[in-house]
């Protein structure tokens, strides 16, 4: 009878962890570094070419290891040159991250979780349902994945044969693909280790952004264990409408989400937390929702990001008229409130905020994705009641 061995990957291993696999076969720390460097910075996947490491140490490596990213089933292109990879996560699973390309910036968007519990109305990825956490791997896979194929066709498109400066090519990473990242927080955490160690990716902490829907006891957790800069979903300015649109916040009402945001400026490597809205036309749009959210704004350091609604099939709701965010806008930043609209990026190829949807087989039963149908369309009802009165 054999024994089957478990072959270890390295892809989702921090120092401190390959520290200690080293440790157990009697090899030195430092290698630790050496293996961090030829993973992540120079996207090493075969041990047979880390030739600064000696033949038995490589042997070994090939025999109980392994580096392995998910792997793409596709990748496309948008016109305004957004990209956005498929990645597939087994078990009929699939996740999304995209690039999007700037003058001074490459931001990489990546998931944390293949579907997501939270499940809010305007989110196509909270249709779904919730399939399982991503492991450090597979979330760190997807950087890891995304800055070579981003070297590879930037080396092929450049005229001058120079190649871009591989440090460059992805400046800034936000979660803000699928899933919530704050109930992944292990795994979350050890790619935010890696992100930011100098042998590996070596990211700024303010350019590493976590977005949230406000799971306020973790967030505690990420101040104390790494703070980076943070994202809060907020999309409504008072509990009635919240616990409709963010379904979490009847758990972590807004006091107590305002009050965890305090804390997290204490220790935050920017001195503002940017709050997220996104504009669903006569639900959360109109000027007395404005006003309310100047009153949250005076409470915390904040930048309030309004975010037109991304459409997606079955959703029932309505992106606000480009009126009703400048209208809105408008009332933010007569109060002093640092706003901003986002520009929507990657649509013709459904990569904007919130479309992100693995697109595979719908996990969701007819009988649930009926449900969160009616609830989007009671939601709009209720807002417009609460606009009349
Ligand atoms: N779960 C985390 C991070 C992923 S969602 C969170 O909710 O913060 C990333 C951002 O996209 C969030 O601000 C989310 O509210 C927003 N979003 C989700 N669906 C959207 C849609 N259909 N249109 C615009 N933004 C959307
Ligand atoms: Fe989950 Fe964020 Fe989508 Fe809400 S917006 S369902 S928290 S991914």
């Amino acid at each position: 009878m054999t024994v089957e061995q478990q072959t270890t990957n390295l892809l989702g291993m921090d120092q401190t962890a390959l520290v200690k696999l080293l440790d157990s076969w009697g090899d030195k720390p430092f290698r630790a570094k050496q293996l961090t460097r030829w993973i992540h910075q120079r996207s090493e996947a075969d041990f047979a070419n880390m030739t600064d490491l000696a033949l038995a140490f490589r042997e070994r490596l090939r025999e109980h290891c392994c580096i392995e990213a998910p792997s793409v089933l596709s990748c496309h292109v948008a016109s305004d040159h957004t990209r956005k990879w498929l990645f597939d996560v087994g078990g009929n699973n699939a996740i999304e991250t995209v690039f999007i390309p700037e003058d001074d910036r490459g931001t990489l968007c990546i998931s944390s979780q293949a579907g997501c519990t939270v499940a809010c109305p305007f989110c196509s990825t909270g249709h779904q349902g919730f399939s399982r956490n991503l492991t450090v791997a597979e979330i760190i896979g997807q950087l890891w994945w995304a800055r070579q194929d981003l070297l590879a066709s930037n080396a092929k498109t450049r005229l001058d044969g120079e190649l871009t400066d591989p440090s460059r090519v992805i400046s800034n990473v936000v979660f803000m693909g699928m899933g919530e990242p704050l109930l992944n927080y292990d795994a979350v955490l050890g790619a935010l280790r890696l992100m930011l160690d100098d042998h590996a990716y070596g990211l700024s902490r303010r350019r590493v952004t976590v977005s949230t829907s406000g799971v306020v006891p973790i967030m505690d957790r990420l101040a104390r264990d790494c703070p980076v800069a943070l994202a809060v979903s907020l999309h409504a300015p008072n509990d009635a409408l919240r616990d409709r649109l963010v379904p979490l916040n009847k758990k972590y009402p807004l006091h107590e989400l305002i009050a965890a945001c305090q804390r997290y400026l204490t220790v935050a490597p920017r001195d503002f937390i940017t709050f997220e809205y996104v504009m669903l036309q006569e639900v959360n749009d109109t000027l007395a929702h404005a006003k309310e959210l100047c009153a949250i704004a005076a409470e915390v350091s904040c930048k309030v990001n309004l975010i037109p609604f991304n459409p997606f099939p079955d959703s029932g709701l309505q992106r606000s008229s480009s009126n009703r965010v400048h209208a809105f806008a408008r009332v933010l930043q007569d109060a002093g409130v640092v706003t901003t609209i986002r520009k929507t990026r990657g649509q013709d190829i459904d990569a904007a905020c919130g479309q992100l949807a693995g697109d595979i087989k719908d996990r969701t039963k007819l009988t649930q994705r009926r449900l969160a149908q009616a609830s989007a369309h009671q939601l709009r009802d209720i807002a417009v009641t609460e606009v009349r009165s």
